[in-house]
Parts: structure tokens; sequence; C-alpha cells
């Protein structure tokens, strides 16, 4: 099924090379004003056990009524996945005991999830595409949480997060290495995000994986797996199977064998370590929720949730490759999160011509703009400089009323001062001066000047580089360069 592991993403051990695999199940909360099986609100940082419903709080008696809202988010990140959408799926019970979960079960999805096997593309560092399995995705509740550092000696209960809708994705063991583990999860992040299903937000728990890491000699069969839980940043999963790879060989290559377990990973030492010996899919008791339906959909509901989907990055990808004649790196850089890739089409709505201009618009976005955001730790939604604004400038180099290296000094006013960049370059007199006449009393004076140059540059014609530099910097650089070239060349007849 996979291509065969490049050398190069093998791991080195003292005796011979092994093979990293990896399969992650992330936990993505969906995007849904209320919770998956009641109606209480699923706002992010309320007062303590403020947003419980009876439901939430597993009262007697309490029955779960099936959130539409969140069913229809599963079902749009399984079109978004290229999933299979499967039309009848099952709520079940998994039982354990966590004092954050009222019920004593969480109620999940385990062998009829909503959503079945789909796929993610995923573009790596060295330009290479490569594809990851989706196993499935389903829904399940969340749980609450216990807060330990309230008391001297006793742990508090905070329910607010109890039964909210959680979607959890499922890869297939197809990830060889922590950098492809990385550009999962951040492709993935991106594809949850442009469809408005999760807001990715990882610092405030929206997302997080679960991360299963084993290592094997390269051709054999998978080796037994750790399961590290809960890793809440992209950088620590890469940390995390980077240590746990390494952790695994060593106990290998010293004649030991690996215990299926679950570890956690300590980000303050870089680590993993042991928390419980892994229970088994049977240790769980899972059967059919008594209180819920199946739940079942005609094919109609989900040709009409597909027709509905927004234009997703790969597509958004080659739309802009193909009509702006982009490279794939820098189409990637713009599609890759959907603010970017907005404010990109928004400059684009903003353009005279946007075919002529679309891809210098690309570079504009990507080199200054990007640039100089990321050198401020700025978002693009805190930019000075408004996708109109850069859509002017461009329009400006395009019909040849400034040069490029203007437009930087304009987008530089623009970025600290503000204002309409035509204007400016009216009043600050910034305009490209393209009167011949005047570029060749220029021309002219420099090459009297400079008779020792010119000979060497008649014999030698690269040489005139020189004094298109002279004439440029004499004109405060706004003599059009394409005319300063022409004019040096007819003069000094080469
Ligand atoms: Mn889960």
């Amino acid at each position: 099924m996979n291509a065969p592991v490049k050398p190069s993403k093998l791991i080195k051990g003292a005796s011979g090379d092994w093979e990293v695999v990896v399969g992650l199940e992330v936990h993505a909360q969906v995007t849904s004003n209320s919770k998956l099986f009641s109606g209480a609100s699923t706002e992010f940082g309320g007062e303590p056990n403020s947003h419980v419903s009876l439901v939430d709080a597993a009262m007697p008696g309490m029955l779960p009524v099936i959130n539409e809202a969140c069913v229809r988010q599963a079902v749009r990140t399984g079109l978004g996945l290229k999933a299979q959408i499967n039309l009848r799926s099952v709520f079940d019970r998994k039982n354990y005991f966590y004092p954050d979960s009222p019920q004593g079960y969480q109620i999940s999805q385990y062998k009829q999830p909503v959503v079945g096997e789909g796929e993610v593309i995923v573009d790596l560092e060295s330009g290479e595409s490569i594809t990851i399995g989706i196993e499935r995705l389903h829904l399940e509740q969340d749980a609450g949480k216990s807060l330990h550092d309230q008391h001297s000696d006793m742990s508090a209960i905070d329910l607010n997060r109890c039964g909210v809708a959680l979607m959890e994705i499922v890869s297939k063991p197809d990830i060889r290495s922590s950098e492809q583990a990385r550009a999962y999860v951040t492709k993935l992040r991106s594809i949850l995000r442009y469809l408005g299903t999760c807001d990715g937000d990882m610092e405030k728990g929206s997302l997080r994986a679960d991360v299963n890491v084993s290592v094997r000699r390269p051709g054999e069969p998978l080796g037994t797996r750790c399961e590290i839980k809960n890793v809440n940043s992209i950088r620590f999963m890469g940390q995390a199977i980077d240590f746990e790879a390494r952790r695994q060989i060593g106990i290998l290559e010293d004649g030991g064998a690996i215990e299926q377990e679950t570890r956690l990973f300590d980000p303050n030492k870089g680590e993993t370590r042991s928390m419980r010996f892994k229970e088994e899919a049977h240790d769980y008791r899972y059967f059919p929720d008594p209180d819920l339906l199946p739940l079942e959909f005609t094919q109609d509901f989900v040709d009409g949730l597909k027709a509905s989907l927004p234009e997703l990055p790969d597509e958004k990808k080659a739309r802009f490759m193909a009509d702006f004649r982009l490279t794939p790196y820098d189409a990637g850089a713009l599609v890759s999160e959907h603010e970017s890739a907005d404010f990109y089409e928004a400059v684009l709505a903003g353009l005279a011509d946007r075919i002529r201009d679309g891809k210098v618009a690309a570079n504009w976005v990507i080199n200054e703009l990007f640039g100089r955001l990321n050198k401020e730790g700025r978002d693009i939604a805190a930019s000075p400089v408004s996708a109109a604004q850069l859509a002017a400038i461009v329009d400006l180099i395009g019909e040849g009323t400034i040069s490029g290296k203007i437009a930087k000094d304009l987008f530089e006013i623009v970025w600290t001062e503000g204002g309409d960049p035509r204007a400016l370059v009216e009043t600050r007199g910034m305009k490209q001066v393209t009167d011949l006449g005047a570029i060749e009393q220029a021309v002219d004076a420099i090459i009297a000047a400079n008779p020792d140059k010119a000979a060497q540059a008649r014999a030698k014609p690269q040489l005139v580089g020189w004094f298109v530099g002279q004439v440029m910097k004499s004109s405060g650089g706004k003599a059009n360069p394409q005319s300063v070239n022409d004019l040096l060349k007819s003069k000094l007849g080469i």
C-alpha cells in the first residue's frame, strides 16, 4: 500500500536502520453553539459549571437529543476529507469511569462511525506530496475538566466542556516521520478551518491528538505501538514522535520488547513517560446506546451538504496555479491558511487586470506583506496595509506609473502612515519618469562623464548594467528602467 520509505527517512540505530510508523487520532472540537446531546452553550472560558444542562450532569432520567448542527458538521468534514459518508451510523456507550465524566460512560461511535475511509494530501517542505489515508471519523462527547490546583486536599470539577461534540479523526498508519506528522496535522487543521467545522485553536484544546508510534525494520510487519495521549501542539507532536521512536529502538536493540501502553509527553523534559498499560477495546464494554436511535441520512441530505462546501485548499491551490501561473510553492503559501487565501483573493478583486498582474500580486502578498507581518509578529487580520491598498500598489506597477523599487517605498509609507497609494504617488512626486527627453538628458550626462566606462561597455555589453544603475540613481529611482536600458543601448551602440 505504501511506497518504500526513502533511506533518508530511516532512523539509524546501533544495529542498522529502523522505520518509524505513526498513526494519529485527532480530536477536533466541532464548531457549534450547543453541545452534542444538550442545548447547553459550548462557549469557552465561562464560570466553572455555568454551561451544564441536566443531561450534561447525567441526572437520572435525562435523555440525550442529537444536535443536528453537529451532525452536519461531521458530514461536511467527511466530505472535505474526500471520505465515505455512511448513511447509517450508530452511537455506542464506551464505559469507563472518570471523575469529570458523570455519566460513567462516553457516548461515542464504535463499529459504525458516521464517516469511513478518506484521504488528505500533504505537501512536505521538500516539495514532495504524500497522501495520508483516513480510517474513519466518528462523533463523540468530550469530558469535563478536573482542577487540581484550587484546594490543597481536594480536586474540583468543571463540567462546562462535558458533552461538547468532538470529531475523532483517525488516520491510517501511513505517516513515516515526525515531519510528515506535523505536516499532516497542519493540513488537516487548515481543511477544518476552511470548512468552519473546527476552529483549530490548539491553545484552547479545540484540536489535540493521540499519537500512535511504533518502529520496525524496513519491510517487516508493524511493531507494537505506544499511544501518546492528548498532545496539544504540533511542535510537541514532532518532539514526542522523535523521542518515542528513539526510546523504542533503544529497548529493541537491547533485546527487550515493547509493551503496548499509554504514555504522556512532558514538554518541559521533551520526553514521554508511561501512564498506564493500554486497554483493549473489549475493556470498554461497548454497546449501542439504548437512548439513541441509529443516525440515518438520505443521499439527498449528503449531496446537499456537498454542494454547499466552500472551495478547499487543494482546489484553491490548483486554481491559483492555473489562472495566475503561480508556482506550487507560492500557491501553497497563499492557501495554507484560509485568511491569507482570502486576503489574496481580495487583492485580486481590486486589480484592474488580474490576469496580467495576479502573479505580481502574489509576490507582493508573499514576500512584502507576509515578510513584514512575520517580522513584526502580526496576524494578517491586523495588517496595516489592506487588500485594496495593496491592489492599488500592484496596479500602479502594472500600468507603469511607478517602478517596482518605488513601489517598495510606497508600501513602506502605506504601512506606517496609511493613505490612498494613488494619491500618495501624486502628492509625493513618486511617478515614474517616462518622459524620454528627461531620461535622455541623464543618459547623455552620465556617458559624457564616464568615457572610459563607456568604451568598456561597448566592448563588453553586459557592463551596461552599471550605467543603468547610475541613471536610475540620478533619477531618484523614478526613471522607467526599460526606457533607460533602451536609450543606453542605442547611445552606446550595443
Ligand atoms: Mn476519542
